[in-house]
């Protein structure tokens, strides 16, 4: 049997892996990362980034269970490809005490079996001097198993020891497809693919492949990027990522000074003041061109001064990105006919756990059934 997977992202490569692994002939199809994005004409990922929050605390359990299988693979992976894209630098999560958000944290904590450190408001200032918070607040720290990923280092670490397994990659788009009795006829840049089943991993540009079928909202997010001198970046060695449980907003979240392509430097705060709802791939294709909305990155760094005070900014960058949102906040594995699957809707949360997603794919794809804690995904 011959399968395909569309979309050269963090599930879909993570998926064609885990095919490839199972002995399957499996063809990843799907572009990389354009060389300009103000002038590119096609598809984009939301993995175009060097930091992504990983931790095993999540108050969904299935989202929880997903990220705790991913990380135990992340080593599997990286030794498979020769790529490191994991720092376990921990994450901190903080907020008042007594708020609803910790004690959800707790709860979750305690329902998962996470080990977490507890701190309260002077503990913090000794350990994360770096950083400030109001009076009230407390801590709890996941110090193993969590920190930040590279999404793009894990993309490459995915096709690199998926190619080694057996994966072919075609660097190309899918503009539309004919599911018919003899097979899946993929319309590819170098002409019509023949496939016996094919599962779909194409993040926000799903829309253009399978219109409205799934419910599916794509939004906007724009994020800034703050440029530290090494100097600045070597003081804040020991950061670990950060989540801020806003009693009153969504929560902002900090990630640890990151090299960049650059050659540079960044700390990232992602905060999204205004939900930008992207009606079709034409809005997607031009939100990923644009520069994000004018002045969120002003009320970003505003954010920033909050938590760090003291930190040396010496120069900001805004990038844009999208996040595709499913009504249940769990993403679609889902089966389209007898030959057509979907593996998308990562609800803003899903490269940490992007292995485990692509796993489920290749499950669904190859005539297997979601276990039981996945369920409620199918
Ligand atoms: C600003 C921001 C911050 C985030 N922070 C975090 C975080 O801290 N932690 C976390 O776990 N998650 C985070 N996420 C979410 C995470 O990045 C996404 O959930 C994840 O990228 C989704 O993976 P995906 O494979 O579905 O999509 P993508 O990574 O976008 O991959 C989809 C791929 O499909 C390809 N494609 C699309 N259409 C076609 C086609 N027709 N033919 C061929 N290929 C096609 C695209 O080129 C792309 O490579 C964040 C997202 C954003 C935007």
């Amino acid at each position: 049997m011959k399968y395909a997977v569309i979309g050269a992202g963090l599930i879909g490569s993570a998926a064609a892996r885990h095919m490839a692994l199972a002995g399957l002939d499996v063809t990843l199809i799907g572009p990389g990362e354009p060389a300009d994005l103000r002038s590119h004409a096609g598809v984009f990922g939301s993995h175009y980034d060097e930091g992504r929050i990983t931790r095993g605390l999540d108050p969904m359990p299935f989202w929880s269970r997903a990220s705790r299988a991913s990380i135990a693979r992340y080593g599997e992976i990286e030794a498979a490809s020769g790529i490191r894209f994991y720092s376990e630098v921990g994450c901190l999560m903080a907020g008042p005490e007594g708020s609803s958000k910790m004690a959800a944290i707790d709860e979750v904590a305690a329902r998962d079996a996470l080990s977490c450190e507890y701190f309260d408001r002077d503990a913090l200032a000794r350990r994360f001097p770096y950083f400030a918070f109001p009076d009230g607040a407390t801590g709890r720290f996941e110090a193993v198993g969590a920190g930040h990923i590279s999404p793009r280092s894990l993309v490459r670490a995915q096709l690199t020891a998926g190619v080694a397994a057996g994966v072919q990659h075609l660097a190309e788009e899918v503009t539309g497809f004919d599911d018919g009795p003899d097979g899946v006829t993929l319309h590819c840049a170098s002409g019509p693919r023949v496939f016996d089943r094919v599962l779909m991993a194409t993040g926000g540009f799903s829309d253009a492949l399978i219109g409205s079928v799934l419910p599916m909202e794509v939004y906007g997010r724009t994020v800034a990027l703050f440029e530290l001198e090494e100097a600045e970046a070597a003081r804040l060695a020991s950061m670990p990522s950060l989540i801020w449980q806003d009693p009153d907003r969504d929560n902002p979240y900090l990630l640890p000074p990151i090299r960049y392509p650059d050659g540079k430097v960044y700390v990232k705060l992602g905060y999204d003041p205004e939900d930008i709802l992207l009606r079709d791939t034409a809005d997607v294709k031009a939100w990923f061109r644009s520069e994000g909305t004018p002045g969120v990155a002003d009320q970003i760094e505003a954010m920033i001064r909050d938590r760090m005070p003291d930190l040396a900014i010496a120069g900001r960058r805004v990038v844009t990105c999208v996040t595709s949102y499913t009504p249940n906040q769990l993403p679609h594995l889902k089966a389209l006919s007898d030959r057509v699957f979907t593996a998308i809707g990562g609800c803003g949360r899903a490269a940490k756990n992007s292995d485990e997603l692509g796993r489920l794919g290749a499950v669904i794809v190859s005539g297997g059934a979601l276990p039981d804690w996945a369920v409620e995904a199918g």
